[in-house]
């Protein structure tokens, strides 16, 4: 992909996340993940000379190969995707910056007593299928308190840094914004709990999830056309 086109895309998108914080508050920060799962390597490298230095992958094998392949820049690793149990360890040992997919207290206590077997730690998000939709991953919103409770008292090695969720799967902005805004309630009961991040907003979402209160949006479609 040539670069100033890229680019142009980028400036594009960061006026619109601009103009979208700003309706918030203009204290109001939004960090963006680019979802790069279906970036290679170099067009990576083109977003990192432009600015960017946050990546989210959703599949461990190809978020090894790229933390591998990019190795020589100073990225920061976002892991997004469904983890497998068989997994873990893969994903311990590539150091993400922020697991966001942790979607139950059984994936944190297996996460947990691999990182305590090699002496980690990882800092994670809390999942939430506050859309209710069966194909989703992550805890209801009506047991979403208990759970990062029980997280914060048992997983040890786990960094909980707060919630993250996918929108509703609808055509009905009101459907996905009734999804954004269950979230970012119970982020902001755990804002006494060391909550700093509500990822949410994708590239159809982002700006109403930015209007609900994402201070992390993961961008990949819109980045990576
Ligand atoms: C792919 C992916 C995204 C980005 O989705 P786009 O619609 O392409 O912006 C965000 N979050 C997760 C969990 C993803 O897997």
């Amino acid at each position: 992909m040539e670069t100033n086109s890229f680019e142009r895309t980028f400036d594009a998108i960061l006026n619109r996340i601009e103009k979208a914080r700003l309706g918030v508050s203009g204290h109001h920060i939004v960090k963006i993940v680019a979802a790069s799962k279906s970036a290679t390597p170099q067009m990576i490298e083109a977003m990192y000379e432009i600015g960017q230095r946050s990546f989210g992958e959703n599949k461990i094998q190809d978020m090894s190969d790229k933390v591998h392949a990019l190795s020589h820049l100073p990225l920061e690793w976002h892991f997004i995707g469904r983890l497998q149990t068989n997994k873990i360890n893969q994903l311990i040992d590539l150091d993400p910056f922020l697991m966001h997919s942790l979607s139950s207290l059984e994936l944190a206590q297996e996460i947990d007593k691999r990182l305590h077997v090699k002496s980690k730690t990882m800092s994670a998000l809390l999942q939430i299928n506050s859309a209710y939709e069966e194909q989703k991953a992550g805890v209801l919103s009506e047991e979403a308190l208990e759970i990062y409770e029980q997280i914060s008292l048992t997983c040890k090695h786990i960094q909980l840094k707060g919630v993250m969720s996918i929108g509703a799967h609808s055509e009905d902005t009101k459907a996905i914004q009734k999804s954004f805004e269950a979230t970012h309630k119970l982020f902001e009961s755990l804002q006494n709990k060391g909550a700093k991040y509500c990822s949410m907003g994708m590239s159809n979402d982002f700006e109403l999830a930015i209007a609900c209160g994402s201070n992390m949006v993961r961008l990949g479609s819109l980045l990576f056309k």
